[in-house]
């Protein structure tokens, strides 16, 4: 007989495992409004409590239709993924357990799962083995984290001790970048106190990359500024990776730190036949990714790695007399979180590991990518749809052109929005819109382990059927 207090958690098991069953024949939209959801969750603050089962149940119906499918296979909005069975249960025991992992002493086990996927992650991407890394929350912190150190490290070499004094009166850093980076490198750039003035956009191939001589030109003739290189593995439209065996020994060479934003594409390496893709990227300082995207994690797990492990430590460490060093050789990870407590993200990164292996993970990525260019290609096929462009990663664009005689851009946009709208409200599938170079566009990203043939077959007839009406 389960106590009162394991009883809820047998509900949420039940519901859990009705949730995954349904996903198929549920719809992949969310079907609930911004009222019917205020009103369904907007209870009065209870004075009483609940029996936690209860709370369990009415949670579930409360928030009935105001999930997106996402845990499914025809779910293609943003950059989302799934979560593993082996990473969901781990995940959930995360919880169970509930260790404060900031520390050896404080989760002992959380601390060295971390060392050991931490290690695992070096070796798939490739990078060097006495990098240092910290999971962390997503990709924002991540660069938070990556940024962090390369402010530290810049200017340490200038004689500038930026944890001690902060950066009024230091030397100002240059931030030159890939124009198309995501805006969570600008979020770090402002937390970091660095500032989004201190961007420089750094010009592009036909291929949306960072172009050597481009590079060469703006790190010129300034080698004594403090210099952040910020380049991009898989951006999320084309899914363009810039040449960095090309461009890392340009920027070293001016003293300037390369850091990478591969919040997807850094997966690239892990499967041989797109490696080639993120050529070199291994040559770079800081590298950024995330779990819970192409790994299929459950929401939240980013990754940071960084070279100079001294300059990553220095940034991040808390060293207070409350707070027992680690026994001897054991890692904390407070030395290198942007946080203090937190959950033990660990587990679950090294459980969706073991699950896969070295083999499951190249097949996952290498499936994603199949099925991408299937949809962009199937889609584009249909009466009345366009392909904008298809990418050697797991990124797509269809647009679909108005059929009206003397349509202009503007109402093709809005034929564009439309059927993706239709296709959204059909509950066969979910597709975000971009504007991508002025004009709307779908586009389809697939980074979930869940899409099969079949989903993509389904996915394609879900829009034939909206450009029906
Ligand atoms: C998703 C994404 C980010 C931000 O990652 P979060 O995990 O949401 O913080 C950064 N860069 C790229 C290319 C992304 O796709």
């Amino acid at each position: 007989m389960p106590t009162e207090d394991q009883s809820a958690l047998f509900r949420a098991f039940a519901h859990a495992n009705a949730y995954l069953e349904g996903l198929d024949a549920a719809p992949v939209a969310a079907t609930a409004t911004l009222e019917d959801l205020r009103r369904s969750l907007g209870r009065p603050l209870p004075v009483r409590g609940t029996p936690a089962a209860q709370v369990i149940d009415e949670l579930v119906a409360d928030t009935a239709g105001g999930h997106h499918g996402s845990q499914g296979g025809r779910f293609f909005g943003w950059v989302i993924g799934g979560g593993l069975p082996a990473a969901l249960g781990a995940d959930w025991l995360t919880a169970v357990w509930d260790q404060n992992a900031c520390l050896y002493a404080s989760g002992p086990a959380a601390a060295v799962a971390e060392e050991v996927a931490g290690a695992w992650l070096k070796t798939l991407f490739d990078l060097p083995a006495e990098a240092s890394f910290a999971f962390v929350t997503g990709c924002q912190m991540a660069h938070l984290t990556g940024l962090a150190a390369a402010r530290h490290g810049l200017l340490r070499d200038r004689g500038w001790d930026v944890e001690r004094k902060g950066l009024a009166g230091a030397p100002s850093i240059r931030v030159l970048t890939n124009p198309d980076r995501h805006g969570s490198v600008d979020v770090a750039l402002r937390l970091l106190g660095i500032g989004v003035d201190a961007l420089e956009l750094l010009p592009l191939d036909a291929e949306r990359r960072v172009t050597p001589q481009g590079l060469a030109a703006a790190l010129g003739g300034q080698a004594e500024r403090p210099t952040i290189v910020v380049l991009q593995a898989g951006e999320l439209n084309l899914a363009a990776f810039d040449p960095f065996r090309e461009l890392v020994p340009i920027a070293r060479e001016a003293g300037a730190w390369t850091h990478v934003d591969g919040a997807f594409g850094l997966w690239a390496k892990t499967a041989p036949a797109l490696r080639s893709l993120a050529d070199g990227v291994e040559l770079a300082d800081s590298w950024t990714t995330d779990g819970h995207k192409y790994l299929n994690v459950p929401y939240d797990s980013g990754l940071a790695f960084v070279r100079d492990a001294d300059a990553h430590r220095a940034a991040m460490t808390l060293a207070t007399s409350y707070l027992p060093a680690g026994g001897g050789t054991a890692r904390d990870p407070l030395d290198w979180n942007p946080e203090l407590s937190r959950r033990a993200r660990g587990f679950a990164v090294y459980a969706a590991l073991r699950e896969l292996g070295r083999e499951g993970l190249a097949d996952l990525v290498g499936r994603t990518c199949r099925h991408a260019r299937a949809l962009a290609e199937g889609i584009a096929a249909l009466p009345g749809a366009e392909l904008v462009s298809t990418s050697p990663l797991n990124q797509g664009l269809v647009r679909f052109p108005s059929a009206r005689p003397g349509a202009t851009p503007a109402d093709d946009d809005q034929r564009t929005d439309a059927v993706i709208a239709a296709v959204n409200a059909s509950g066969e599938a979910f597709f975000g819109g971009v504007t991508w170079r002025g004009r709307r566009a779908m586009r389809i990203s697939v980074s979930n382990w869940r899409t099969s043939q079949a989903d993509v077959a389904r996915a394609i007839a879900a829009v034939r059927a909206a450009l029906a009406t």
